[in-house]
């Protein structure tokens, strides 16, 4: 393959786009980057009933976000324009005249009220009702009229829809990189709409056409247009054109069982489904980015979603999944998406991420107004809490007690503690003026110091009482480390703090 490789995302603007849509946007990008070729963004905004405002913008940023920008189309202009469906309506109305005048599609002029009582009465003697070979010489339609009738029929203004003919009694075989060989018998298709009664091109006729004209070599889409392939493919015999190769995508499927993931169920499921936020009747709904994902390990994560290219490696960057990307390797059947496993990438993209969490806590630190911390001061703080954070909003909530004096302390603990106050001040006294005498306050001489507490059980609780004096609550890296980090004059000041409170409470 060379730089003809042409490849279209061709959204339509119904809302955000969900994980479904943006993967299917990666891999077209990488199909098209892998081979030098040209990645196309397409707004497919025929129906205007379903036009969701802000839909184009939000696909637009996304994709921005997500680093996988088109070379061409809305947006970025380039040969085909205009990219946007709805200023193409001229060109498809020449090209369903070209299918008219060769009797492959025809007018049909029932309304939708027609056709519903058409179907209720078959529904009635236990048969559906279908517009197609067997009864479209039933029905109200050109194919049923001499031309005479038809011009006076359209001079009369009636309103009517463009039907394509299908002709009964073929195999039609039918070729999909990911699942092989298709063949659709043609007398199980009905004769679709590809203009509608207002004028308007359906999805059909707008996407065949625009893909020919806009000479798009592979059609990467979901699997839920696998069953319009057939139709697609008539339409380019019937025009005389090559029909483009076509890769049907797998679908995402809810871990619970309970079918695919779609924009439907955005608020019901436990784990964000779009990629950066959305505003929904004034609610926002939070994505990816928001919640403070990577887009390089969201964008990892989504490609082997449904793809993978052999061997256990998981890691990939984005020129990485460029290189090693092929349709081939794309599974046929339904993959399930997995909260704890994005949230895994995520991890491991800020284990690499050293410097974005100490520019973050720099921040942090700056705005509680704390400056006698050095450098190395920092790096050892992240180098104690990054196996414990996921985000980098986290690092603060695991680190600011080696910045801070906690202001609270975990009530579970405190009340605990508050009953027996008189035995736990006496304790904390006397460790303090212990830890007092320690000369060199290192790790491993606090380590000593706690091995002379007797028992087990004192020495848990001495450490509890600790540890809720120096970080607030029970959480927090190894005790000694703490102590070491803080100093003992900051040390001893915090377990005062803690009795202060007791007696307070008391
Ligand atoms: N406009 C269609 C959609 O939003 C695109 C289908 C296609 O890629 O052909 O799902």
């Amino acid at each position: 393959m060379s730089h003809f490789v042409r490849v279209r995302f061709a959204p339509s603007p119904t809302g955000p786009l969900h994980l479904g849509g943006i993967r299917t946007a990666l891999y077209n990008y990488l199909f098209a980057k892998k081979y030098g070729g040209t990645f196309v963004l397409r707004i497919e905004d025929t129906d205007q009933k379903r036009f969701v405002p802000n839909s184009e913008s939000y696909i637009i940023k996304t994709l921005k976000w997500c680093h996988i920008e088109p070379d061409e189309g809305v947006g970025y202009g380039g040969p085909y324009y205009p990219y946007h469906q709805s200023k193409r309506l001229n060109i498809y109305r020449y090209y369903i005249n070209k299918l008219l005048e060769k009797g492959d599609a025809y007018y049909a002029f029932e309304t939708d009220e027609d056709l519903d009582r058409k179907r209720k009465e078959y529904k009635e003697i236990g048969l559906t009702f279908s517009y197609n070979y067997e009864n479209r010489n039933k029905l109200d339609n050109s194919l049923n009229m001499t031309n005479k009738q038809l011009k006076k029929k359209l001079g009369a203004c009636s309103s009517y829809v463009i039907r394509f003919k299908i002709n009964p009694g073929e195999k039609l075989k039918m070729h999909d990189i990911i699942r092989g060989c298709i063949t659709v018998d043609t007398d199980h298709l009905d004769d679709k709409i590809l203009l509608k009664s207002y004028g308007g091109a359906t999805y059909h006729l707008a996407s065949t056409v625009d893909d020919h004209l806009m000479k798009i070599t592979h059609v990467i889409r979901g699997e839920e247009w696998l069953s319009s392939l057939a139709l697609h493919s008539l339409l380019y015999r019937s025009f005389g054109w090559e029909s483009p190769n076509f890769a049907h995508l797998p679908l995402i499927l809810r871990k619970d069982g309970k079918g695919k993931i779609s924009k439907r169920d955005a608020d019901m499921l436990d784990f964000p489904i779009y990629p950066m936020q959305w505003m929904n009747n004034n609610t926002i709904i939070p994505g990816y980015k928001e919640l403070g994902y990577f887009p390089d390990a969201f964008v990892n994560m989504l490609a082997l979603l449904g793809w993978n290219p052999g061997g256990e490696r998981e890691i990939f960057s984005l020129q990485e999944l460029i290189k090693s990307f092929s349709l081939k390797r794309i599974r046929k059947s339904g993959v399930f998406f997995d909260i704890k496993k994005v949230y895994w990438f995520n991890k491991r993209y800020l284990i690499k991420k050293k410097e974005e969490v100490f520019s973050f806590l720099c921040k942090k630190v700056q705005k509680n107004t704390i400056s006698k911390y050095k450098t190395d001061y920092f790096w050892k703080v992240i180098n104690l809490t990054i196996n414990r954070i996921h985000f980098i909003h986290e690092i603060w909530e695991h680190s600011f007690y080696f910045f801070i004096r906690p202001s609270f302390y975990d009530p579970y603990f405190f009340n605990k503690i508050k009953n027996n106050h008189e035995k736990i001040i006496l304790k904390l006294n006397d460790a303090k003026s212990s830890l007092y005498k320690i000369n060199k306050f290192i790790s491993v001489n606090l380590k000593l110091f706690f091995q002379n507490y007797k028992e087990n059980k004192c020495r848990i609780k001495m450490m509890q009482l600790f540890r809720l004096s120096l970080v607030g609550s029970l959480k927090g890296v190894d005790i000694f480390i703490i102590f070491e980090m803080i100093g003992k004059e900051e040390s001893i000041q915090r377990l005062d703090n803690l009795i202060n409170k007791i007696k307070e409470k008391i």
